[in-house]
C-alpha cells in the first residue's frame, strides 16, 4: 500500500483519511429541503418514491400522451412579434409580482407531480425514480429563479463624487429563444423558461421533438399561474427548421440552448451572421466525464458511484460518467465490484417499478450507440456481458470496456457505456490528459487523501467536481451546474450568476 502511494507521489504526511460519504439509511433523518418539497439524497428519494407508488401508478393509468400541433416556419416571425409586443407589460410588472406567478406555477407543478411523472415515464421513458426527481428539479428551478430575480434585480447605489449619484440596475433584454433537450424535458425546459421570465423577458420555447407533450403541460401550468400567453409561446417542431428560424430572427434578444456541442456552435455561427444586435448565447452541451480513483479509494463506494453515474438514466445525462480512470493497484478489485453491481441493475420496461435502466430515447439514438459498441467490441476488452435485447425494445444493458489510453475516447457516447482505463504514477498527469480532451463538465475524484483530492480538483478545467460521491444529479441552488470548453459557455444553471446573462446592465449617473 505504502509502495503504491509512493508511486502516486504521495508523502505519508498527506495521508489524511477523509470520511467516506454516509449513505442515508431507513429511519435516519433526511437532510432538510432547500427548494422543492422533499429534496433528499438518492436512497431517501427512492424511499419517498416508493411511498408514492399508488398515486403514481393511478396517474399512469389515467394519463394519455396528448398529441401536439407542429409550428410552421412561416409562423415564426408573427410569434416573435407577439413576444415583443408582450414584453413591455410583462417587464413592467414589479419583480416580486412576476416571482409570485412563478412560485404559483411551482405549487401547481408540485400538486401535479403524479401526472407529470407519469408523462415523463410514458413520453421520455424515464424510470419512476428519475421521473419524480425531475418534477422536483423543475419545481426547484421555478422557486430558485423567482427568489434570485428578487435578489438581483434591486438597483445598486454606487459611490461617486459629491454632487453626483450613480446607480446600477439590471434590465430584461426582450424576447428569448429557449431550446431544450429530451433528456430533461421538464426540468431543463422549465429552468430555461423560468430564468428568462423571472428577469422580465418574454419567451419563445422550442422543446425537443421527442418530448413535446411534457413541455405543453409545463406551459399550461405557467399560463394558469398568470404568465400571459404571448409572454410564453411554445413552438413544436424540428430544430433544423423551427429552431433555426427562431435563432435567425433579427429581433430576438438571446438564446439559451442545451444539447450537442456541434449544434451549439451552429447556433453561435447563425447568431453572429444575421442582421440585428449582438445576441448572447447560453449553451450547455456534453462532456467526456471522468472519475479518477486512486489506490486509497474504497472499492465498494467506487462501484456504487460508478453504477449510479454511468448507468442511471441509461447514461442519457450530459453529466454521466463515460471514463473511469482507476489506479492499477486497485483496478482489479474495482472492476470486479462494478461487474457485480452492474449485474444487479434491472434493464427493462420503464413502466415497471423495479426497472433501473430503461430504453434509450429513440431508434436513432439506439443505432448510434450500437455502432459505437461494435467499434468498442473490436478494439477494447469488454468487461460486462452484452445482453441480448431485441432492437425494437431500444434497451441497452450497461456496458463497460477496458481501453489502454485516455486518448482513445474521442466522443461522448450518450448511453450506458463506460470506458475503463488503468493509470499509475502521478494522478496530476491524469487530470492533464482529461483537460486535453477539451470538455469540462463533470469530474469525480475518489480518494481518502484530502489534500490530493483538492489539488486534483483545482487542476481540472471542469465545471462540476464531485469528491467521493457520484457525479450526477446536481441540485438547484446547491450544486450550480454547467461546464466550460467544449461543454458550454456558462453561466451555471441553478446558480447565483445564471440570471445575470438574461439581463442587460444599465448605469444611471445623475448630476444632482
Ligand atoms: N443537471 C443534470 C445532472 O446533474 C444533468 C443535465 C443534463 O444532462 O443536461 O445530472
Amino acid at each position: 500500500f505504502v509502495h503504491q502511494l509512493a508511486d502516486e507521489s504521495v508523502g505519508m504526511d498527506q495521508l489524511l483519511r477523509s470520511p467516506l460519504r454516509l449513505e442515508a439509511m431507513p429511519g435516519l433523518p433526511l437532510p432538510p429541503a432547500l427548494y422543492g418539497a422533499q429534496r433528499q439524497n438518492s436512497l431517501g428519494l427512492d424511499l419517498a418514491v416508493d411511498a408514492m407508488r399508488a398515486p403514481l401508478l393511478q396517474a399512469h393509468a389515467a394519463t394519455p400522451v396528448p398529441p401536439v400541433a407542429l409550428a410552421e416556419t412561416a409562423q415564426v416571425d408573427a410569434q416573435v412579434r407577439r413576444a415583443l409586443a408582450a414584453h413591455p407589460a410583462w417587464d413592467g410588472l414589479p419583480v416580486p409580482e412576476r416571482a409570485q406567478r412563478l412560485r404559483s406555477a411551482a405549487d401547481r407543478m408540485q400538486d401535479a407531480l403524479p401526472r407529470l411523472a407519469a408523462l415523463l415515464v410514458k413520453e421520455a421513458f424515464k424510470t419512476w425514480g428519475d421521473a419524480v426527481a425531475e418534477v422536483r428539479e423543475a419545481v426547484d428551478f421555478l422557486r430558485y429563479y423567482a427568489d434570485e430575480a428578487v435578489r438581483i434585480m434591486q438597483p445598486v447605489e454606487l459611490p461617486g463624487p459629491t454632487g453626483e449619484s450613480n446607480e446600477l440596475r439590471l434590465a430584461s433584454r426582450g424576447a428569448w429563444v429557449c431550446i431544450s433537450p429530451w433528456n430533461f424535458p421538464l426540468a431543463i425546459f422549465t429552468g430555461q423558461v423560468a430564468a428568462a421570465l423571472a428577469t422580465g423577458n418574454t419567451v419563445l420555447a422550442k422543446p425537443a421533438e421527442q418530448t413535446p407533450a411534457i413541455a405543453a403541460e409545463a406551459v399550461a401550468l405557467l399560463h394558469a399561474a398568470g404568465v400571459p400567453a404571448d409572454a410564453l409561446q411554445l413552438l413544436h417542431g424540428p430544430g433544423e427548421t423551427i429552431g433555426a428560424a427562431l435563432v435567425a430572427h433579427p429581433r430576438i434578444a438571446g438564446v439559451v440552448f442545451t444539447g450537442s456541442t456541434p449544434v451549439a456552435k451552429a447556433i453561435n455561427l447563425s447568431l453572429a451572421q444575421k442582421d440585428g444586435p449582438i445576441v448572447p448565447l447560453i449553451a450547455e452541451t456534453g462532456g467526456i466525464n471522468a472519475m479518477i480513483v486512486d489506490s486509497t479509494a474504497l472499492p465498494e463506494q467506487v462501484a456504487d458511484c460508478v453504477v449510479q453515474s454511468a448507468f442511471r438514466s441509461a447514461g442519457q445525462r450530459c453529466s454521466a460518467l463515460r471514463l473511469l480512470c482507476v489506479h492499477e493497484g486497485i483496478a482489479d478489485a474495482v472492476i470486479e465490484m462494478i461487474q457485480g453491481a452492474a449485474r444487479e441493475q434491472v434493464t427493462g420496461d420503464p413502466h415497471e417499478w423495479r426497472t433501473d435502466v430503461g430504453p434509450v430515447i429513440d431508434g436513432e439514438a439506439y443505432e448510434n450507440i450500437q455502432r459505437q459498441l461494435t467499434r468498442l467490441h473490436a478494439q477494447a476488452r469488454p468487461l460486462l456481458p452484452p445482453g441480448d435485447q431485441p432492437p425494437a425494445t431500444r434497451l441497452v444493458p450497461p456496458q463497460a470496456f477496458e481501453i489502454a489510453d485516455i486518448g482513445e475516447v474521442r466522443q461522448e457516447i450518450f448511453g450506458p457505456v463506460l470506458h475503463v482505463v488503468r493509470w499509475r504514477g502521478d494522478p496530476k498527469g491524469v487530470v492533464d490528459q482529461l483537460n486535453a480532451l477539451g470538455y469540462g463538465l463533470t469530474l469525480g475524484i475518489q480518494s481518502r487523501i484530502d489534500t490530493r483530492a483538492l489539488a486534483l480538483a483545482a487542476r481540472a478545467h471542469i465545471g462540476n467536481v464531485y469528491v467521493n460521491r457520484n457525479i450526477i444529479g446536481a441540485v438547484v441552488g446547491v450544486q450550480p451546474f454547467g461546464g466550460e470548453g467544449l461543454s458550454g459557455t456558462g453561466p451555471k444553471a441553478g446558480g447565483p450568476n445564471y440570471l445575470l446573462r438574461f439581463c442587460a446592465e444599465r448605469t444611471l449617473t445623475i448630476n444632482t
